[in-house]
């Protein structure tokens, strides 16, 4: 469903979204870089909102998330969009075409959530949240509203403004956020983002709720010693306690690197080991 968009203002015949750090300018009749922002009339839309493309009941552990509500069921949503394009995308099929999906409104999908036997709240994920964030804003606040014991997880590239995530964060009890590198260059190439931003919302949430960092380590791109190092080393200067997940890489979508090696894993697990309290090995 279409439906105008938060976080925007007019410059001039243009328009400035500020949703996420691209901080696109767009032209009448042209969209955002995450091609689900469009400019139409001098106002911006967003075009998927309650778009769901994707729901099923998973294990919290799935998000990743090992060290929140251990054992639960969360009710796990997502919509098409992207503002990343990474190469190696597990769920390029979603994020970087705009899929089949079906619209639900708010009210249908906390009925859902609050009905679904055995779960514990709804999880965004599957595409970036940050992309469809109205939604997932009016969801998160209604569901908090009416259930404050239902918990809400975002699982997020971290690529979003500070203005909207700190909007966000009060109805959020636990984020899943992707650290894919500590290379600026990495991020620039390989994703279409920058890095800075992304450490600025882990610290900006960790501030806030519980947080589980992800690193997929590429053969070839982010796969040595140094980079894990400084990944860790950044995460304990917030919290020693913050879990990261390394996880093995295996050829996706555009990118044909063989998968991670399993002993530069073993490897990595003992690096970041040397600065934090939890490191989880993951896809091995
Ligand atoms: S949310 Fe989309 S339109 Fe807005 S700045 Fe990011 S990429 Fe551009």
């Amino acid at each position: 469903m279409k439906r105008e968009a938060m976080f925007y203002e007019r410059v001039k015949d243009k328009i400035h979204c500020f949703l996420c750090p691209h901080n696109c300018i767009i032209e009448k009749g042209h969209k955002g870089k995450c091609n689900v922002r469009t400019h139409e009339n001098e106002k911006l839309y967003t075009i998927n909102y309650g778009e769901i493309t994707s729901i099923c009941l998973d294990p919290i552990e799935k998000k990743p998330l090992r060290y929140f509500k251990p054992g639960g069921q969360i009710l796990s949503v997502g919509s098409f969009g992207c503002n990343f394009v990474c190469g190696f995308c597990q769920n390029y099929s979603i994020s970087q075409y705009i899929a089949q999906s079906e619209f639900v409104p708010k009210e249908n999908l906390l009925e859902t959530i609050l009905t679904a036997k055995d779960n514990i709240g709804v999880a965004f994920t599957y595409n970036e949240p940050s992309i469809w964030y109205e939604y997932v804003y009016d969801c998160a606040k209604l569901l908090k509203e009416t259930d404050p014991n239902a918990v809400v997880v975002i699982v997020t590239n971290g690529y979003i403004s500070e203005e909207p995530l700190k909007q966000l964060l009060p109805y959020v009890d636990a984020m899943n956020i992707d650290l894919k590198s500590f290379s600026s260059k990495y991020y620039k190439e390989l994703c279409g983002g920058s890095l800075k931003p992304v450490l600025k919302t882990i610290e900006t949430a960790a501030k806030s709720c519980h947080v589980e960092v992800t690193t997929l380590l590429v053969t070839g791109e982010n796969d040595t010693v140094e980079e894990v190092e400084e990944i860790a080393k950044f995460l304990s200067n917030i919290d020693r306690d913050i879990p990261l997940h390394l996880s093995r890489y295996f050829p996706r979508y555009k990118l044909e690197n063989s998968s991670t090696d399993i002993g530069f894993m073993i490897r990595a697990e003992d690096i970041a080991k040397k600065y934090l309290n939890k490191v989880i090995l993951g896809n091995i």
